[in-house]
């Protein structure tokens, strides 16, 4: 088997992080770098009836599965297209009614199975890289890690055992352990969870904290743009995580999930932390070190159970969103939560601390959960500006929350405002998405009809 390659980039050893992508043209600001179908994909059951299971069409009036009525589709092609994949869970769904439970990794692992099924060759997501050659880091999984994938492989044999042929365990453990490692999220333009995916040209790509590409979803073709300019010979860099964060916040994320350090001009700078982790600086009483500490303790642990309340639900999930969690908590406990949270630590950071910013963002998805409009806008004018400093260029981050924004706006008859934020999002998405997406084109049209 050879790999057919991209045009305008190329596989290569890069010094320190094995293998990578690097351009061999130049790309401009906004240029599509290479686009990239999913080799195997899931839709997320909670969109189940607003996207077409097989092309990710976002549209109303979507015609059901005739057998399970839970699978939704554009129309017969669709249906048709989808069948290979469905009929592994039409089925199972009916037999086991409520009690069909597999994660949404199963679910992808379930398919990637199917489809290897079939395959003898390379296929058009595997331009330079393959999917059997993703790494599983199998050596650094700790136990927390190890049960969850040995939960897994459980449930793909209970709900998909009638359709597939398993490999060996061993050769399971490690099929987990790779789609962990290289499996995507797709997303839409306010950054909600649409499903998972692997791609593994994309995969392929190292990552930075001030990346020099962004990965974005049409359909279930992942694309990448350049958001600053690419020379040839220059290796292609996105971003795995969420970039608000301090260093030491990136370092830990990045050993946890990924097993590397990043060693990007950001993460041997710092240039970024003063302003991420600010304080109050009153000279009558500016906090002590330890008292700093203490507060910094206090804001990743409650990070850290918001995030494990969500990791139930989705180990796939890479961003934090409060929608996931609410199975947990009813949202007005959650919200009081989140304001007693800012209150304690707004007595030591400033509103724009990363801290004070991520619990804002919860607080906002509560509201915007709660149907409290107000609530959420008062929330998102406080956090657009700070995560556009915090944030690199063209971040998606920042685009949905100048999206949310803009709608909040629209919708509480702000026009004024909601078009300037809306304009702002497209700036960005235009870069991020091209100016001949769907998404882009949608969003135009909110600020034409108002
Ligand atoms: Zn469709
Ligand atoms: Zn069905
Ligand atoms: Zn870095």
């Amino acid at each position: 088997m050879k790999f057919e390659g991209i045009e305008g980039c190329e596989r290569f050893l890069s010094p320190g992080k094995g293998r990578g992508v690097r351009a061999t043209k130049h790309f401009q600001v906004g240029d599509l770098v290479f686009a990239c179908p999913a080799y195997s994909y899931v839709l997320t059951v909670n969109e189940r009836g607003g996207y077409c299971e097989f092309c990710f069409a976002r549209k109303e009036g979507l015609s059901k599965c005739g057998k399970c009525k839970q699978a939704y589709y554009c129309n017969v092609e669709c249906q048709k297209g989808d069948w290979s994949m469905h009929k592994m869970e039409c089925s199972a769904m009916c037999a086991y009614g409520e009690n069909w439970c597999p994660s949404e990794t199963v679910r992808l692992v379930a398919r990637i199975i199917m489809k290897q099924k079939f395959l003898t060759d390379l296929t058009q997501s595997e331009r330079l890289l393959s999917l059997k050659e993703f790494e599983s880091h199998l050596d650094k999984i700790d136990n927390e890690k190890n049960e969850m994938n040995q939960t897994d492989i459980a449930a793909l044999h209970h709900f998909y055992s009638k359709h597939l042929d398993f490999p060996s365990n061993a050769d399971l453990v490690e099929l987990f352990a790779q789609v962990n490692c290289n499996g995507f999220t797709i997303e839409d333009e306010e950054l909600s969870h649409l499903g998972s995916a692997v791609f593994p040209d994309v995969a392929l790509m190292n990552h930075s904290c001030n990346p020099n590409a962004i990965v974005t979803y049409n359909g279930t073709v992942a694309e990448v743009r350049a958001v600053q300019k690419i020379s040839p010979g220059e290796e292609i860099f996105n971003s795995y995580i969420d970039l608000l964060y301090s260093t030491e916040d990136r370092t830990e994320r990045l050993e946890q999930s990924y097993f590397f350090t990043c060693d990007c001009t950001e993460c041997t700078t710092k240039s970024k932390d003063n302003a991420k982790l600010e304080i109050h600086q009153k000279l009558s009483s500016a906090p002590e070190a330890k008292e700093i500490e203490e507060m910094v303790k206090y804001a990743k642990n409650i990070i850290e159970e918001f995030r494990r309340a969500k990791h139930y639900k989705n180990i796939l999930t890479s961003h934090f969103y409060s929608v996931v969690i609410f199975g947990v908590s009813p949202p007005s406990d959650l919200l009081e939560i989140c304001e007693l949270s800012l209150e304690r630590m707004g007595s030591i950071f400033v509103d724009t601390n990363v801290y004070m910013l991520h619990m804002m963002y919860q607080a906002m998805g509560v509201c915007l959960y709660m149907q409290d409009w107000d609530g959420a806008m008062k929330y998102g004018e406080k956090i657009v500006e700070p995560y556009s400093v915090h944030y690199p260029p063209y971040s998606l981050n920042v685009a949905s929350m100048y999206l949310k924004l803009g709608r909040l706006y629209m919708g509480l008859e702000k026009k004024t405002q909601g078009v300037k934020a809306l304009q702002k999002a497209i700036d960005i998405m235009n870069v991020a998405f091209g100016k001949d997406h769907p998404y882009v084109a949608e969003v135009q049209k909110e600020i034409e009809t108002h």
